[in-house]
């Protein structure tokens, strides 16, 4: 449904989406997960035509997205980091611009435009003007404009970014309701966001796609390191001869501790819950256990792991690009800003 291959953006000399490579398949909600500035609001300008590569190229549905735009974008509906909204019209009014935009046919619009106030509970606010409105009301009729005409994928870059809880509930259910017909794409730099709302989870560090799984296959994967810590006063060899017959036992890492107990990580097969037969061991041999624990890993783990020294990168990166003010990357932004223009 979406293919994206070898996706390069740079910056200057700074890049910002590194050899990207993924397949979206129909039907499902799927999250870019990531610290800010993985890249995440850089690759869905890209997907959605807004934005032109450096190298690489995206199929929505066998259309390049840069050679065949209009077929492409037919089949898309976006809601970018700051939605494009012309805050003199009342809400009426631009989603039935909007709607003009997307070549919805003028006997349909009406329609179309009713469907979608319904939808992202739009009606009590449909005649006020959108610079009147809350954050929250914003981001709903961003939201609106996006699934106008219910195209194909919705991709949304961070749609709850700025909400109440009440609302970003509300949000999460309409991205629910939405998925039963549509492939939906959201970013989100909050991994409880993620986990809780899409099936399929890729996780983005430095412009890399780093993981991608269902939430459960990533904590299975890691949990393929599973491990069991313990503190003793027995030596590293008397350790590992204790822990040796034990089973399920699959890799020991010893070391001493500054008040020079000895220190074990155990690493777990078949995710056994060894503790019990750890105990035994050591109590059978009267090597008394100072601290005997379960080290689950966690998806929260997994993020953290594959996103670390994220923010550090992102720092030194900006830094550098200040100090340089690069003259490609002013042109960059005013082409961005030229394409959005006519890009709903
Ligand atoms: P995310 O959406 O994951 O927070 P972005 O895609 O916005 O990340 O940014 C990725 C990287 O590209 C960041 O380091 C950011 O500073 C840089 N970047 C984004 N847009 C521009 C731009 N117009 N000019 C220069 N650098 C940019
Ligand atoms: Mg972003």
């Amino acid at each position: 449904m979406i293919e994206v291959k070898n996706l390069v953006k740079k910056y200057g000399n700074h890049i910002a989406v590194d050899h990207l490579n993924f397949t979206i398949e129909e039907g499902k909600i799927y999250g870019f997960l990531g610290p800010n500035g993985a890249g995440k609001s850089t690759t869905m300008n890209i997907m959605t035509g807004y934005l032109g590569a450096t190298e690489g190229e995206v199929l929505i549905n066998g259309h390049n997205i840069l050679k065949d735009p209009e077929e492409a974008k037919k089949c898309i509906g976006y809601l970018p980091e700051i939605p494009p909204l012309y805050t003199d019209m009342t809400v009426l009014e631009y989603l039935d611009f909007a709607a003009e935009l997307k070549k919805i046919k003028k006997k349909e619009r009406e329609e179309a435009v009713e469907q979608v106030v319904k939808l992202a509970k739009l009606y009590d606010v449909q005649e006020r003007l959108i610079k009147n409105l809350s954050k929250g009301y914003r981001q709903r009729v961003g939201l609106a404009q996006a699934i106008l005409g219910f195209p194909e994928i919705i991709i949304l870059d961070e749609p709850t970014v700025g909400l109440d809880p009440k609302q970003i509930i509300e949000i999460r259910e309409l991205i629910r309701t939405l998925a039963k017909n549509h492939t939906v794409i959201l970013s989100s730099h909050i991994l409880a966001e993620v986990q809780e709302v899409c099936d399929y989870v890729m996780i983005i560090s430095k412009g890399k796609l780093v993981a991608s799984d269902t939430p459960v296959n990533l904590e299975q994967l890691m949990a393929g390191s599973e491990t069991v810590e313990i503190t003793t006063r027995a030596t590293q060899t008397e350790v590992r001869d204790i822990l040796r017959p034990v089973a399920n036992v699959e890799k020991i890492t010893t070391q001493v501790n500054k008040d020079n107990t000895t220190g074990a990580v155990i690493e777990v097969k078949n995710h056994a819950d060894i503790r019990e037969s750890v105990f035994m061991a050591f109590a059978e041999k009267k090597k008394p256990l100072l601290l005997l624990k379960n080290t689950k890993v966690s998806l929260e783990d997994v993020f953290l792991e594959l996103t670390q020294n994220d923010a550090e990168a992102e720092k030194l990166e900006t830094d550098e690009l200040e100090a340089e003010e690069s003259d490609a990357v002013k042109q960059e932004m005013e082409e961005g800003e030229n394409e959005d223009a006519g890009n709903l």
